[in-house]
């Protein structure tokens, strides 16, 4: 166990016994773990707590993981965090250099599940083609497209620029979703292309105003909404 480990343990055990009110804190097992990305997980398991804090963190200053400590064991109890400590880790963890590692790291350790772009209904390279004539003038590169391995249904399009892919979810690929909503989310993770996220208040702003207006531009938004609402209303 590394010293970061050992006072990350301290952390956590103070953490336990502020916020559970108690005087004695569990079992708690802490390490370092290379996430792809900046990921920390926690849970309990038999009386005992286990932690795992991503390894861009190794160097964090102790305040930094005092934060960090606060908001995971906030969560685990589903009690609301601090907005001290939600933003002592944002300034720590937004940081450019930071943000970078993270993206590095999943970069290199991020295994990405992809099918095919072409689906049982939809085919999303003929969409792409279609919207980048239309909306972009042909000039948005060709990312990797993919439908997701699995039907999602909160998540319905993602677009990843570190892996330069865009995945819609596989629940939209059936013959009950019109095509012109497929086409507004394909849009939308374009739109992710054009509009790089821009940092306010160290928080990354990803639907800025920009990209807003730009979204209304697409032909049948008012459709597309409406087609979304009922969607989502029927789950
Ligand atoms: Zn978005």
């Amino acid at each position: 166990m590394s010293s970061g480990e050992t006072s990350l343990r301290t952390h956590f055990a103070d953490a336990f016994r502020q916020i559970t009110k108690r005087s004695e804190s569990p079992e708690i097992h802490v390490s370092f773990y290379p996430f792809a990305g900046l990921n920390h997980t926690i849970r309990i398991r038999k009386q005992r707590v286990y932690v795992r804090v991503s390894d861009i963190l190794r160097d964090a200053p102790q305040q930094v993981y005092r934060a960090l400590a606060f908001i995971l064991v906030s969560k685990l109890f589903n009690k609301r965090v601090m907005a001290e400590h939600e933003k002592l880790y944002r300034q720590y963890a937004y940081q450019p250099q930071v943000l970078r590692a993270s993206d590095l790291a999943r970069q290199k350790r991020g295994r990405k599940v992809l099918t095919s772009a072409v689906g049982r209904v939809y085919n999303l390279d003929k969409i792409f083609a279609r919207l980048n004539r239309r909306y972009f003038g042909n000039e948005l590169p060709k990312p990797t497209l993919s439908w997701s391995a699995r039907r999602t249904k909160r998540i319905l399009g993602h677009h990843d620029y570190v892996h330069d892919a865009i995945v819609i979810s596989r629940s939209l690929d059936s013959v009950a979703v019109s095509e012109f909503l497929v086409e507004y989310v394909l849009y939308h993770e374009m739109l992710h292309m054009k509009h790089r996220p821009r940092v306010v208040n160290g928080r990354r702003v990803y639907h800025t105003a920009a990209f807003r207006a730009d979204e209304r531009r697409y032909g049948r938004f008012e459709e597309a909404m409406e087609e979304l609402d009922e969607l989502t209303s029927r789950r």
